[in-house]
């Protein structure tokens, strides 16, 4: 699979200008994902899970935008990490990827002010190293925010495993039907 039959613009696959192609996890995430459906992806870190679902999440962006549904500044796609580092990453990630098209990314966490405020949260989820997040303990930290979030979602959800608590959170708040990778 190459970019070119992923069929995305020009300023979101810009951050991909130095790879030769799609990663697999990305080309095995892209399709469902572009098409709204809820994802499970057994990936390994570094595997290039993060512009698996941040390219999405791009297009997901800019089709609101399309729409002129959001001059809201609620934040429309949401990216819950195990770890202050990981989320930063990611958020690196999503900032420099954003750029050429105008999508910008927050990294938000605990223990520092509190100016970009998680209060409403709609649309989009992503659950990066779901395994690690629930062996570290957040599982009910998850599940509370999972629970304000719309119930028009699309949730997706990245782990290196499967063990039994993260297949019941998926489970619990996912479709009936994900697609797993
Ligand atoms: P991640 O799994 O998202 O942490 O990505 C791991 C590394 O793979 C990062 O350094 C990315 O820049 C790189 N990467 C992401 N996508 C690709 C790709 N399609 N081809 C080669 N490297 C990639």
């Amino acid at each position: 699979k190459s970019f070119e039959e992923a069929r995305l613009p020009d300023e979101v696959v810009e951050c991909c200008k130095n790879f030769d192609k799609p990663s697999p996890i990305q080309s095995h995430s892209w399709p469902f994902l572009l098409d709204g459906r809820d994802f499970i992806g057994i990936a390994a870190t570094g595997s290039g899970k993060t512009l698996a679902f941040g390219i999405p999440a791009m297009m997901h962006v800019l089709s609101k935008r399309k729409n002129k549904t959001s001059k809201k500044v609620n934040p429309l796609c949401l990216v819950l990490s195990p770890t202050r580092e990981l989320a930063q990453q990611i958020a690196d990630v999503l900032c420099d990827a954003g750029k050429p098209s105008g999508v910008r990314s927050v990294c938000v966490y605990g223990g520092t002010s509190k100016g970009p405020q998680i209060s409403s949260l709609k649309s989009g989820v992503v659950l990066d190293e779901a395994d690690r997040m629930l062996d570290m303990g957040f599982e009910p930290e998850v599940r509370s925010i999972l629970g304000q979030t719309s119930s028009v979602r699309q949730m997706v959800m990245f782990s290196a495993t499967w063990p039994l608590p993260v297949h019941q959170l998926a489970q619990e708040f996912m479709d009936p039907h994900p697609v797993k990778v």
